[in-house]
């Protein structure tokens, strides 16, 4: 678009904020391709550190990127030495060098229209209230995630200190959620509830503080329905599911990756899988963050070799050389199969290879979401946050998979990860259902995206909603 032709009734510019992790890049990455397609302009903005460490980025006209600093810029090691600390400097430095961003653009004859941020950010609704810009809570969980949080945070009769009185939680069209189902840190005893109890707190308070925000969520009306509407308060609109477009409606068949990797890959495993029978292998990833224990990568090699089915394992170098090497040792001394073992990989590629026939999820949001576009059924292996919820959903509300047990150790031991492999992918009733669910959900998922589908519907809408905001005279910075 020319800048200087900018006009109150044929401009939007989404400046788009997210958190450097991979789990909340992905979606982000494909929100704003998504809002291309339709005719935004889009900028996408996170941490000077956090774009540098992106390996790659897409190119498509209409998007650009910019960063804002976060205090430690020049220090990438802080980030995962103490993120407490980390946090807290992003929060100092953050909101002065994002406010000189949007201004920036005004200046530019670009002014923002939807300032759209995502968790860990409450922050920047604060900035985009003081600039008078209109803002969005872009959240990369679920729906159902969202309405407990709602019941546990909200100021007028949440429940705030003790979940316990508030379990098991209710909600409409729902199985009861226990303590066991609801995200890990609103448990009192959690190691990080110090940190995220607060801050979901504010999320939800500075939403209510502004009625004209709104909610995108990573979700499709078919699929959390009910749930929607429990958070319809924050004006909830599903945009989902956030999947490069040629593994979902196929629109764009060269919209093949996110393009935004953290981690390096390595590229020779979809030949391999191309060498195995349909629907013959176990895909394996805990995501971007879990950290496994020992055991734990025991306990999964052993099942898996026991299963006697080839696999595909992501496994990320941790922070302990020595573990990695115990598996590896492992492997060299025979507990090996027919499976690879890759650092990283294209993961929307590999769900939707012809010959993945289960997937071995921590059940991380996007994970759940790419798995049921992909018609891929699921063993969920939650390990924390929001994990345990969609784990429960995907076992007991969408019949996509099981979800495995874990012994008092919190290790999920390799009977039982055997016995759900076998459940899943065997012939029996209760396999051939879940493979069953699955072509049900990727259908009603595609149905979503398409020309007339729900969510196709709903970024129009957004797209209507924000442009009436968008006289660009009514930014006061
Ligand atoms: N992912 C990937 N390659 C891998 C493992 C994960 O591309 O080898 C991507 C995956 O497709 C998903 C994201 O990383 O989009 C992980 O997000 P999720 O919400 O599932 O889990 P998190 O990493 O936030 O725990």
């Amino acid at each position: 678009m020319d800048q200087k032709q900018v006009t109150p009734m044929n401009y939007h510019h989404f400046l788009i904020i997210f958190f450097p992790i991979q789990g909340h890049i992905n979606p982000s990455l494909q929100l704003a391709k998504n809002l291309v397609r339709n005719g935004a302009k889009v900028t996408l903005a996170t941490t000077s550190r956090g774009l540098k460490q992106i390996k790659s980025l897409p190119t498509l006209k209409g998007l650009s990127y910019a960063s804002f600093s976060a205090g430690q810029d020049d220090d990438e090691s802080q980030f995962q030495k103490d993120f407490l600390r980390y946090m807290a400097d992003l929060r100092r430095i953050g909101p002065q060098s994002l406010t000189n961003l949007v201004q920036k653009f005004s200046a530019d004859q670009e002014p923002v229209t939807l300032l759209v941020y995502s968790m860990f950010l409450p922050w920047v609704a604060v900035v985009a209230r003081d600039l008078q810009v209109p803002s969005a809570f872009f959240s990369n969980q679920s729906a159902t995630v969202w309405a407990i949080y709602h019941r546990f945070f909200k100021s007028q009769d949440g429940i705030h200190g003790d979940i316990f009185s508030l379990l098991p939680i209710e909600l409409l069209g729902l199985p009861l959620f226990s303590s066991s189902d609801i995200p890990s840190f609103l448990l009192p005893d959690n190691p990080v509830s110090g940190f995220m109890l607060p801050m979901m707190q504010e999320h939800i308070q500075v939403l209510e503080e502004d009625p004209r925000s709104f909610v995108l969520v990573n979700t499709f009306e078919e699929l959390e329905q009910e749930s929607i509407k429990a958070i319809a308060n924050f004006n909830a609109i599903s945009v989902g599911p956030l999947i490069p477009s040629a593994f979902c409606d196929g629109s764009d068949l060269t919209d093949k990756s996110f393009g935004g990797d953290l981690f390096s890959k390595s590229e020779d495993y979809i030949q391999w899988l191309d060498s195995k029978p349909k629907s013959s292998v176990i895909y394996v990833s805990f995501g971007s963050l879990a950290v496994l224990k020992k055991e734990q990568k025991e306990e999964i090699l052993h099942a898996l070799v026991e299963s006697g089915r080839p696999f595909l394992w992501v496994l990320r170098s941790s922070n302990s050389e020595e573990e990695e090497e115990q598996v590896h040792k492992m492997i060299e001394n025979g507990v090996k199969g027919d499976g690879i073992i890759v650092p990283w990989c294209s993961q929307v590629e590999v769900l939707s290879h012809q010959s993945i026939g289960c997937f071995v999820t921590h059940c991380g949001w996007n994970s759940t979401l790419e798995s049921l576009v992909s018609e891929v059924p699921v063993v969920g292996c939650p390990q924390f946050s929001d994990q345990t919820t969609n784990a429960k959903m995907v076992e007991e509300v969408w019949g996509i998979g099981v979800r495995a047990k874990a012994n008092g150790e919190n290790i999920i031991e390799r009977g039982e990860i055997k016995k759900c492999l076998d459940i899943v992918m065997g012939d029996e009733d209760r396999g051939k259902r879940m493979r069953e669910n699955a072509g049900k959900w990727r259908g009603l998922a595609i149905e979503a995206v398409k020309e007339g589908g729900s969510t196709h519907n709903n970024l129009k809408r957004l797209l209507e909603i924000t442009m009436m905001d968008s006289n660009p005279s009514t930014h006061s910075l």
